[in-house]
Protein backbone atom coordinates (compact mmCIF):
# COMPACT_ATOMS: atom_id res chain seq x y z
CA UNK A 1 0.00 0.00 0.00
CA UNK A 2 1.43 3.40 -1.08
CA UNK A 3 1.40 6.36 1.89
CA UNK A 4 -1.63 8.20 -0.47
CA UNK A 5 -3.61 5.01 -0.71
CA UNK A 6 -2.99 4.65 2.84
CA UNK A 7 -3.65 7.93 3.82
CA UNK A 8 -6.81 7.92 1.72
CA UNK A 9 -8.23 4.81 3.16
CA UNK A 10 -7.88 7.00 6.70
CA UNK A 11 -9.85 9.64 5.54
CA UNK A 12 -12.16 7.31 4.27
CA UNK A 13 -12.46 5.25 7.54
CA UNK A 14 -12.41 8.27 9.60
CA UNK A 15 -15.52 10.14 7.52
CA UNK A 16 -17.60 6.57 8.03
CA UNK A 17 -16.67 7.56 11.55
CA UNK A 18 -17.97 10.35 11.76
CA UNK A 19 -21.28 9.56 10.12
CA UNK A 20 -21.72 6.77 11.99
CA UNK A 21 -21.39 8.81 15.15
CA UNK A 22 -23.93 11.27 13.53
CA UNK A 23 -26.46 8.16 13.02
CA UNK A 24 -26.00 6.95 16.25
CA UNK A 25 -26.37 10.55 18.70
CA UNK A 26 -29.80 10.80 16.08
CA UNK A 27 -30.80 7.67 17.47
CA UNK A 28 -29.93 8.00 20.88
CA UNK A 29 -31.95 11.28 20.59
CA UNK A 30 -35.03 9.21 19.50
CA UNK A 31 -34.73 6.51 21.86
CA UNK A 32 -34.88 9.19 24.48
CA UNK A 33 -37.48 11.31 23.03
CA UNK A 34 -39.85 8.08 22.82
CA UNK A 35 -39.45 6.98 26.42
CA UNK A 36 -37.28 4.31 26.08
CA UNK A 37 -34.55 5.67 28.41
CA UNK A 38 -33.85 7.85 32.12
CA UNK A 39 -30.63 9.30 32.82
CA UNK A 40 -27.49 7.49 31.88
CA UNK A 41 -29.47 4.50 30.60
CA UNK A 42 -28.47 2.07 27.49
CA UNK A 43 -25.80 1.68 25.52
CA UNK A 44 -25.32 1.81 21.41
CA UNK A 45 -22.97 0.38 18.86
CA UNK A 46 -22.18 0.55 15.38
CA UNK A 47 -19.62 -1.50 13.49
CA UNK A 48 -17.07 0.50 11.74
CA UNK A 49 -15.25 -1.97 9.84
CA UNK A 50 -13.85 -6.18 10.75
CA UNK A 51 -12.14 -4.95 14.03
CA UNK A 52 -13.55 -1.95 15.11
CA UNK A 53 -16.54 -0.26 16.48
CA UNK A 54 -17.65 2.89 18.25
CA UNK A 55 -19.31 2.71 21.44
CA UNK A 56 -21.13 5.31 23.98
CA UNK A 57 -19.16 5.92 26.59
CA UNK A 58 -19.73 5.23 30.05
CA UNK A 59 -22.25 7.08 32.37
CA UNK A 60 -23.68 9.72 29.44
CA UNK A 61 -27.16 10.45 28.56
CA UNK A 62 -28.34 8.90 25.56
CA UNK A 63 -30.59 11.34 24.17
CA UNK A 64 -27.95 14.15 24.33
CA UNK A 65 -24.98 12.37 22.92
CA UNK A 66 -22.47 14.35 21.42
CA UNK A 67 -19.39 13.53 18.98
CA UNK A 68 -17.21 13.12 22.35
CA UNK A 69 -18.91 10.49 23.78
CA UNK A 70 -17.89 7.74 21.77
CA UNK A 71 -15.29 5.65 21.83
CA UNK A 72 -13.69 3.29 19.59
CA UNK A 73 -12.41 0.34 20.75
CA UNK A 74 -11.38 -3.42 18.76
CA UNK A 75 -13.04 -6.67 18.86
CA UNK A 76 -10.92 -7.90 21.56
CA UNK A 77 -12.62 -4.96 23.50
CA UNK A 78 -9.35 -2.89 23.13
CA UNK A 79 -9.67 0.85 23.70
CA UNK A 80 -8.48 2.36 20.46
CA UNK A 81 -9.32 5.95 21.27
CA UNK A 82 -9.22 8.10 24.05
CA UNK A 83 -12.09 9.98 25.60
CA UNK A 84 -13.84 8.43 28.62
CA UNK A 85 -14.16 4.26 29.49
CA UNK A 86 -16.42 2.01 26.84
CA UNK A 87 -20.08 1.36 28.14
CA UNK A 88 -19.93 -0.96 30.76
CA UNK A 89 -22.08 -3.61 28.96
CA UNK A 90 -19.12 -3.20 25.78
CA UNK A 91 -18.75 -7.06 25.92
CA UNK A 92 -22.24 -7.67 25.24
CA UNK A 93 -22.19 -5.15 21.90
CA UNK A 94 -18.76 -7.89 20.83
CA UNK A 95 -20.26 -10.67 21.68
CA UNK A 96 -22.78 -9.99 19.27
CA UNK A 97 -20.40 -8.78 16.64
CA UNK A 98 -18.34 -11.73 17.06
CA UNK A 99 -21.16 -14.22 16.56
CA UNK A 100 -23.07 -12.17 13.50
CA UNK A 101 -20.75 -10.85 10.69
CA UNK A 102 -23.94 -9.45 9.46
CA UNK A 103 -24.71 -7.18 12.05
CA UNK A 104 -23.77 -3.60 12.15
CA UNK A 105 -25.29 -2.06 15.14
CA UNK A 106 -26.32 -3.05 18.36
CA UNK A 107 -29.11 -0.57 20.67
CA UNK A 108 -30.08 -1.33 24.33
CA UNK A 109 -32.36 0.46 26.22
CA UNK A 110 -34.96 0.19 28.88
CA UNK A 111 -38.50 0.48 27.25
CA UNK A 112 -41.07 0.75 30.16
CA UNK A 113 -43.51 -2.01 28.35
CA UNK A 114 -40.93 -4.15 26.71
CA UNK A 115 -39.02 -4.14 29.94
CA UNK A 116 -42.50 -4.71 32.04
CA UNK A 117 -42.92 -7.83 30.52
CA UNK A 118 -39.23 -8.73 31.01
CA UNK A 119 -39.92 -7.84 35.05
CA UNK A 120 -42.97 -9.67 34.63
CA UNK A 121 -41.12 -13.25 32.95
CA UNK A 122 -43.32 -13.31 30.95
CA UNK A 123 -42.40 -13.92 26.51
CA UNK A 124 -43.32 -11.63 23.83
CA UNK A 125 -44.53 -14.37 21.59
CA UNK A 126 -44.16 -13.35 17.64
CA UNK A 127 -47.43 -15.03 16.82
CA UNK A 128 -49.78 -11.90 17.87
CA UNK A 129 -48.90 -9.26 15.24
CA UNK A 130 -48.12 -9.90 11.96
CA UNK A 131 -44.89 -7.00 11.66
CA UNK A 132 -43.58 -8.67 14.77
CA UNK A 133 -43.21 -12.01 13.09
CA UNK A 134 -42.39 -10.17 9.84
CA UNK A 135 -39.44 -7.63 11.07
CA UNK A 136 -38.50 -8.95 14.29
CA UNK A 137 -39.25 -12.87 14.56
CA UNK A 138 -38.88 -14.29 18.65
CA UNK A 139 -37.74 -12.54 20.76
CA UNK A 140 -36.21 -14.59 23.68
CA UNK A 141 -36.69 -14.01 27.19
CA UNK A 142 -33.15 -14.64 28.93
CA UNK A 143 -32.55 -15.14 32.19
CA UNK A 144 -31.42 -12.47 34.64
CA UNK A 145 -27.86 -11.71 34.12
CA UNK A 146 -25.88 -9.02 36.22
CA UNK A 147 -25.62 -6.06 34.68
CA UNK A 148 -21.71 -5.17 33.77
CA UNK A 149 -20.37 -8.41 34.80
CA UNK A 150 -19.44 -9.75 31.30
CA UNK A 151 -22.58 -12.37 32.50
CA UNK A 152 -25.27 -11.27 29.31
CA UNK A 153 -22.62 -12.13 26.68
CA UNK A 154 -22.81 -16.02 27.75
CA UNK A 155 -26.78 -15.62 28.14
CA UNK A 156 -27.10 -14.47 24.70
CA UNK A 157 -24.43 -16.13 22.83
CA UNK A 158 -26.67 -19.43 22.21
CA UNK A 159 -29.80 -17.12 20.70
CA UNK A 160 -27.65 -14.81 18.70
CA UNK A 161 -27.60 -17.52 15.45
CA UNK A 162 -31.17 -17.26 14.70
CA UNK A 163 -32.77 -13.59 16.47
CA UNK A 164 -32.08 -10.10 16.32
CA UNK A 165 -33.98 -8.86 19.39
CA UNK A 166 -33.91 -9.61 22.85
CA UNK A 167 -35.63 -9.37 26.18
CA UNK A 168 -33.21 -9.16 29.11
CA UNK A 169 -35.17 -10.02 32.75
CA UNK A 170 -35.22 -7.37 35.28
CA UNK A 171 -33.52 -5.14 32.40
CA UNK A 172 -34.47 -3.87 29.30
CA UNK A 173 -33.94 -4.90 25.69
CA UNK A 174 -31.39 -4.99 23.43
CA UNK A 175 -32.10 -5.13 19.42
CA UNK A 176 -29.42 -5.53 16.88
CA UNK A 177 -29.61 -4.78 12.71
CA UNK A 178 -27.50 -4.83 9.50
CA UNK A 179 -28.15 -1.06 9.92
CA UNK A 180 -28.62 1.42 12.42
CA UNK A 181 -31.65 2.29 10.99
CA UNK A 182 -32.43 -1.31 11.11
CA UNK A 183 -31.48 -1.93 15.27
CA UNK A 184 -33.70 0.92 15.50
CA UNK A 185 -37.24 -0.42 13.69
CA UNK A 186 -36.41 -3.61 15.73
CA UNK A 187 -36.57 -1.32 19.08
CA UNK A 188 -39.65 0.00 18.07
CA UNK A 189 -41.46 -2.47 16.97
CA UNK A 190 -40.97 -4.40 19.80
CA UNK A 191 -41.76 -1.67 22.47
CA UNK A 192 -45.03 -0.72 20.49
CA UNK A 193 -45.86 -4.34 20.22
CA UNK A 194 -45.10 -4.49 24.19
CA UNK A 195 -47.94 -1.41 24.64
CA UNK A 196 -50.36 -3.37 22.60
CA UNK A 197 -49.80 -6.62 23.91
CA UNK A 198 -50.35 -4.97 27.49
CA UNK A 199 -53.24 -3.10 26.52
CA UNK A 200 -55.06 -6.18 25.41
CA UNK A 201 -54.36 -8.11 28.15
CA UNK A 202 -56.32 -5.12 30.39
CA UNK A 203 -59.49 -6.28 27.60
CA UNK A 204 -58.68 -9.21 28.81
CA UNK A 205 -58.30 -11.64 25.06
CA UNK A 206 -55.31 -11.88 23.37
CA UNK A 207 -56.47 -13.85 20.02
CA UNK A 208 -52.94 -15.45 18.34
CA UNK A 209 -52.22 -15.90 14.99
CA UNK A 210 -53.32 -18.95 13.87
CA UNK A 211 -50.61 -21.55 13.32
CA UNK A 212 -50.62 -21.62 9.00
CA UNK A 213 -50.42 -18.07 8.88
CA UNK A 214 -48.04 -17.82 10.85
CA UNK A 215 -46.08 -20.37 9.20
CA UNK A 216 -46.48 -18.35 5.65
CA UNK A 217 -45.16 -15.50 7.99
CA UNK A 218 -42.05 -17.09 9.20
CA UNK A 219 -41.59 -18.05 5.35
CA UNK A 220 -41.53 -14.09 4.31
CA UNK A 221 -40.00 -13.16 7.10
CA UNK A 222 -37.10 -15.82 6.04
CA UNK A 223 -36.78 -14.58 2.03
CA UNK A 224 -36.91 -11.18 3.49
CA UNK A 225 -33.67 -11.91 5.28
CA UNK A 226 -31.87 -14.14 2.98
CA UNK A 227 -32.25 -11.26 -0.16
ZN1 LIG B 1 -29.32 -1.68 30.63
Amino acid sequence: MTFASAGSNLLLSMGQASELKNELIETGRLLYEKGMLAGSDGNLSAKIDENRLLISRSGVAKGRLKSGDFVEIDFDGKQISEGGKPSTEAAMHLTVYKNRSDICCCLHSHPPYATSFAVAGIELDRNILPEVAVFVGDIPLLEYSPPGTGAISEAIAPFLDKNDAFLLKNHGLLTIGKSIEEAFFKHETVEHFAKILWMAKQLGTVNRIPDDELKRLDQLRQSLTSS
